[in-house]
């Protein structure tokens, strides 16, 4: 988003234009911002065979996933349902990866029927599938490193606790189930969830993948998942991924030459893609002054936008209405019987009732992690690109919220 001429816009389309056509809550995507990151990364590592798979847990919008195939992404998804849309957005079953966890064998079986590609991250599905299809269909399995290249355990994935992945301390038992059914394996995975804060330790994990590669005569690729943080204020860290790019690389491109083959290198981000693009505009309602604070209350909340309350995630906040605006203090929450703050003590351009603030970085687990709570509609969404503000879900209506509820005789 930019500034010009006092009128905020993005990608040259004029925010408050595009607010008063379509209402708000709303959240905008620029699809400018997801090519961008995506050659940012294609760049990164173009002395591999890298290739990107979008975990679209991140924003699972059918149209963000038929912009991913056509800017060359391929898919990474969690659940059944993310496949099919997957599949209904055009991209062909070999190129959709299915991750999912904790899931029983009938759901893995429908995934074969679907012919994606499938990793497995527990040693007893591991088996029953090995029982069940032994050297007929090729699979990925799921490696946790136990490492921590970030800090935060709410979303990591790989320390010792995790429910993610099989340990690799298990190596014996995955090579043991792997010889006596029989099983293909093309891939070995890792996605230690946390965000990349030293790209030296991420690396230090990939070696521990490219180690227990070496037991598995069949790969294809190794998958590398993501944890590529991005910045959610200017003074946030993010990760280095033209570094990370030329470390890995270089190691990726060594292990491949001991191991005799060119594999392919996979990453699965999510919210490096996306998280920028996004931004959910709410209307200001009340201006309400108590004896601690003024806060400004907004047409949102916690069932718009759930990571500020969810996770204390930072999200930067601009007030669209005002550019000229002197500069205040407010704390900004949203309209459901919860706290739900989504920024205290926040320095906003003087505010007004009916004014439009600006929740920056809300294109990764932003709607996707939406809900109906307090029986709220979830916004409507619209894609920025080529000049055009397209609508890409409308805004939710009292009949959908009644949709799947039976009026039964009571
Ligand atoms: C969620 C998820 C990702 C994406 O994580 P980001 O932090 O959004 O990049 C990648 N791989 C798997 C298996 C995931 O579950």
């Amino acid at each position: 988003m930019e500034i010009i001429n006092n009128e905020y816009q993005i990608s040259g389309v004029s925010v408050l234009e595009v607010c008063k056509e379509f209402g708000t809550p709303l959240y905008v995507y620029d699809a400018n911002v997801i090519e961008r990151n995506y050659n940012r990364l294609i760049n990164a590592f173009k002395t591999t065979n890298v290739e990107i798979h979008y975990a679209c847990k991140a924003l699972t919008n059918i149209n963000i996933l038929k912009l991913m195939k056509k800017i060359g992404a391929n898919l990474d998804t969690v659940s059944i349902q993310e496949v099919q849309i997957g599949l209904k957005a055009g991209f062909a079953p070999q190129e959709i990866m299915y991750t999912p966890n904790c899931v029983g064998m009938e759901e893995i079986s429908k995934a074969v029927s679907l012919g994606v590609k499938i990793n497995i991250d527990n040693i007893s599905i591991l088996e029953q599938f090995g029982n069940k299809y032994g050297d007929s269909y090729p699979i990925c399995i799921r490696i946790n490193p136990h490492i921590m290249a970030g800090g935060n355990t709410k979303i990591s994935t790989g320390h010792i606790d995790s429910k993610f992945g099989i340990s690799v301390y298990q190596l014996r038992h995955i090579e043991r189930v792997v010889k006596s059914t029989n099983l293909k394996v093309e891939g070995l995975h890792m996605h230690t969830g946390s965000d990349i804060l030293d790209v030296d330790v991420f690396l230090n994990g990939a070696e521990l993948l490219f180690d227990a590669a070496k037991h598995f005569k069949d790969l294809e690729f190794l998958d590398l998942g993501s944890g590529f943080k991005v910045k959610y204020s200017k003074d946030d860290y993010s990760t280095n991924i033209e570094e990370l790019g030329e470390k890995i690389s270089e190691r990726f491109n060594a292990f491949c030459t001991a191991y005799g083959k060119e594999l392919k290198l996979i990453f699965e981000p999510g919210k490096f893609l996306v998280s920028e693009s996004g931004f959910l505009f709410v209307n200001v309602n009340v201006i309400k002054q108590t004896m601690s604070t003024v806060f400004a209350g907004v047409d949102s909340g916690q069932n718009h936008l759930i990571r500020p309350m969810f996770y204390d995630a930072y999200h930067h906040i601009t007030n669209v209405s005002n550019a000229e605006g002197k500069n205040r203090i407010y704390t900004v929450v949203g309209y459901i019987c919860e706290t739900d703050t989504f920024g205290w003590d926040r320095k906003l351009n003087e505010v007004r009732e009916g004014d439009i603030l600006c929740l920056h970085n809300a294109g990764a687990y932003g709607f996707s992690m939406s809900s109906n709570y307090n029986s709220r509609y979830r916004p409507a969404e619209v894609l920025i690109k080529d000049g055009k503000a397209i609508l890409i879900r409308r805004r939710e209506n009292l009949e959908d919220i009644l949709a799947s509820q039976i009026d039964a005789e009571i």
